[in-house]
């Protein structure tokens, strides 16, 4: 078992998009009510208290959409000026990114991962809901904001979905021959949109490789992350291209990390909630930080005992959430 020193931390449940992947088609979802939601102050309580001391140094804010969350940078700041945080990143899907790279780059914010599953609006409107026109060009002038403020790397996460943007693999891939820009192919999961899944299937990245091979060439790589990527680049090109291949391999035994929901519960696994605490409820009900650290090691203790594998396999729990609500 891996050292666990990384939080994936959902900032907020809510997003501006409703990604076909991410989120059950049609069916309303219930929003975490605010007051539910883990304040600033409790944040930062949890990370310095309790996941600092117990060995984490690594942290990623997601969502839902974690841009809106407001006073974003303002946190931001705080949990890059904590002298114990080694690496802080964030996964947004861009849209509100642009007016505020600098000030997310200023904050301490100096990695970041931008959702792009689509280079044609029509295509990226259909998977981000066609929620309006001009949403493509929002979320592209945020890459080049993030781009020009200076955050390295820039990863942009593609999930590949069959008969919707698996046209687009080379094009996307080819973004990486003159932008120091990273693509991280991500295998589709049976998680936020089960239908669709049913439906049309998923790409495995031996597959998506091939096809990038068999076009460019590829060669083995590396990018600074703390991600289960298997890296790769096309001979020459500038950026890389990173596979997350998680319905194709089990890479259980190099998990890193555990999830901080955006109410406080927190996961030992992306896809399995047994055995997760919720911190937000403790503290408001005075359990010291102390007693949080050990109840942090238990699940620590229990990660180690569970895989992947066995949720498919149904003999360890189960999960109720969304994507969008876990934070991918
Ligand atoms: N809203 C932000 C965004 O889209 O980047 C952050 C949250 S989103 C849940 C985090 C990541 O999960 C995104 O890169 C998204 O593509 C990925 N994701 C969501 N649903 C997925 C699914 N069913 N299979 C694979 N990846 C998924
Ligand atoms: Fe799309 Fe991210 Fe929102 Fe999910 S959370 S719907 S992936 S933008």
């Amino acid at each position: 078992m891996n050292q666990v020193d990384y939080l994936r931390i959902s900032l907020i449940d809510r997003c501006n998009f409703r990604c076909l992947y991410c989120m059950p088609e049609g069916a309303e979802l219930d929003y975490i009510l605010k007051q539910q939601l883990l304040t600033d102050q409790e944040l930062l309580t949890l990370i310095q208290d309790v996941f600092i001391p117990v060995g984490f140094t690594r942290f990623r804010l997601t969502g839902g959409e974690p841009l809106l969350r407001p006073g974003v940078v303002e946190l931001v700041k705080k949990i890059a000026n904590l002298p114990q945080t080694q690496d802080l990143a964030m996964t947004t899907n861009g849209f509100l990114l642009a007016p505020i790279a600098k000030n997310l780059y200023d904050a301490g914010l100096r990695r970041i991962n931008i959702s792009l599953d689509s280079l044609e609006s029509d295509t990226f409107e259909q998977i981000i809901g066609n929620h309006g026109r001009g949403r493509w060009q929002q979320v592209w002038q945020g890459i080049q904001a993030a781009y020009n403020v200076g955050f390295d790397p820039l990863k942009l996460n593609v999930v590949v979905i069959p008969g919707v943007n698996d046209h687009e693999v080379l094009d996307l891939a080819a973004l990486t021959i003159d932008k120091q820009w990273h693509i991280r192919f991500i295998e589709f999961m049976p998680i936020g949109n089960g239908q669709l899944f049913s439906d049309r299937g998923w790409i495995s990245s031996a597959d998506l490789r091939h096809s990038i091979r068999a076009r460019w060439g590829l060669t083995e790589s590396q990018v600074c992350g703390n991600g289960p990527a298997d890296v790769f680049q096309i001979p020459g090109a500038k950026g890389t291209l990173g596979f997350i291949s998680q319905m194709s391999e089990c890479f259980c035994d190099r998990c890193n990390r555990l999830r901080l929901n955006a109410d406080g519960w927190l996961r030992p696994c992306l896809l399995n909630e047994t055995g997760q605490i919720n911190l937000k409820t403790a503290l408001r009900a005075g359990i010291s930080t102390l007693q949080l650290q050990e109840q942090v090691q238990q699940l620590l203790n229990f990660k180690s005992e569970i895989n992947f594998k066995q949720r498919d396999s149904g003999t360890v729990g189960a999960y109720t959430r969304t994507m969008s609500q876990i934070g991918g």
